[in-house]
């Protein structure tokens, strides 16, 4: 027999909490699974923290932690994972699009080969989506794929992971973190298991266009320096430009006819102009996450806890 921890970050879910579990402890009835659940409510102001102090009276295997505002999902991840203590943990969304069927067959594949320590949902397909996201999502991941080297197609932050993953993920020291490709980088032998994207059972998404690109664009800088390479190599594009146009430039002075071309000298300023500002945001970007990462601020606050304690022998110094 083995425990399993799930792991649940929440943000606004009242209306979803009691059917995740429900759902998920119909899913596995008939396992030798002992299921326990930690929600993390991030920072909500619907019910969802009442709602779990009542489950939590009703039912000793649920656990949760709130936070003293919102975090955002990838530090809820985060404080789950460290209250949590089952033999494997598995993170899922709690509004359903991660279907507790697909969660069963995780367990069931990590059980029948103990060697290993991670199970990856993949999803097959998106759901309903809108096309705006999947084509945000598709850009994305070819960049992140080609910056990062590391392949995330499909991937989703529903994931199994074994006692040796997590207490490998939580000792990894950066406030910037990257929940779906970290637990790749950790390495280990890693299955993989499909699932189609679920409707989301209640409430609506909590990721507006800019938050997505917001978390589109920290996900690469803390994976990848290539957005600043990429200014090294405009600035040899130009290079070549400058080359190209000196010897033109001369030649017509030494041959009398210099006084053409304003347009050009006008395009190339404001294009090299432009490029250079964009490479110095790019740069400005990288330096303010070395300031954010150098004021070691926690990557979260607990403001309450319900049948919880952190395990500090392992959180972040
Ligand atoms: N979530 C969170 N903090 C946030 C935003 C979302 O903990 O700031 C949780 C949310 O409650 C849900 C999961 O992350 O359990 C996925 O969020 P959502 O369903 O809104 O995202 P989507 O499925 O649309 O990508
Ligand atoms: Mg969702």
């Amino acid at each position: 027999m083995k425990s399993l921890s799930f792991v649940i970050p929440a943000y606004n879910e009242a209306e979803n909490i009691m059917t995740a579990i429900e759902k998920t402890d119909e899913a596995f009835s008939g396992s030798d699974a002992r299921l326990n659940y930690i929600f993390v409510d991030d920072g909500s102001t619907d019910d969802t923290w009442r709602t779990l102090m009542r489950a939590a009276e009703a039912d000793g295997r649920i656990s949760g932690v709130r936070f003293s505002r919102n975090f955002g999902k990838e530090a809820a991840i985060f404080a789950g994972l460290s209250h949590a203590r089952g033999d494997a943990c598995i993170v899922m969304d709690c509004d359903l699009q991660h279907p507790p069927a697909a969660a069963r067959r995780m367990y069931d594949l990590w059980r029948e080969n103990p060697h290993i320590e991670i199970v990856e949902g993949i999803k097959r397909s998106r759901g309903d989506e809108s096309l705006g996201s999947k084509l945000f999502a598709g850009v994305f991941y070819r960049f992140f794929n080609n910056a990062a080297g590391r392949d995330l197609t499909g991937s989703s932050d529903f994931k199994l992971l074994s006692r040796t993953a997590v207490d490998e993920l939580l000792r990894l020291p950066e406030r910037f973190t990257f929940f779906r490709a970290l637990s790749g980088w950790i390495g280990f032998e890693t299955a993989q298991v499909e699932f189609d994207v679920e409707p989301r059972a209640g409430g609506e998404t909590k990721w507006s266009f800019f938050r997505l690109l917001k978390y589109g664009i920290s996900s690469v800088s803390s994976f990848s320096s290539a957005p600043m390479q990429i200014v090294t190599v405009c600035g040899l594009v130009f290079l070549l430009f400058t080359v190209i146009l000196a010897v033109q430039t001369l030649w017509r002075f030494f041959s009398g006819q210099s006084l053409e071309g304003f347009t050009t000298v006008i395009l190339i300023l404001l294009f090299s102009g432009s490029i250079i500002m964009l490479s110095l945001g790019v740069i400005g970007y990288y330096v303010s996450r070395i300031y954010d990462e150098l004021k070691r601020r926690p990557r979260y606050i607990v403001s309450g806890r319900i049948n919880a304690e952190e395990k500090r022998d392992i959180m972040m110094p």
